[in-house]
């Protein structure tokens, strides 16, 4: 990821928010805060250790049962962050390489 593609989608993303209605293209990344596709409840990052290295996960607020007195209102899984951030990329690269969408 070079500097100057991250920068254009930056712009992508902001031009996004301006003429596209929210939550049309799975989880968005704006300046590091993604919200939930499924209940619009913000996801946070996690993380666990296992034998090996470090795993970071990005959970949703919704799915965590303990904080709600009626049991989780979503029932997203946790995300991989290495694979979220991957789809995050590919959809932002795939929006830039489109002339129609840009
Ligand atoms: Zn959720």
């Amino acid at each position: 990821m070079s500097e100057e593609l991250f920068a254009r989608a930056q712009e992508q993303l902001v031009k996004n928010k301006h003429y596209a209605p929210r939550r049309t293209m799975g989880p968005t990344l704006l300046q590091g805060m993604l919200v939930c596709q499924q209940c619009g409840y913000a996801l946070y990052r996690c993380s666990t250790r296992t034998s090996k290295h470090q795993l970071h996960y990005y959970r949703c607020l919704g799915s965590d049962g303990y904080r709600r007195l009626k049991g989780p209102v979503c029932t997203n899984r946790p995300v991989r962050q290495d694979y979220l951030d991957q789809f995050i990329w590919n959809e932002i690269i795939r929006l830039l390489e489109d002339p129609a969408l840009v």
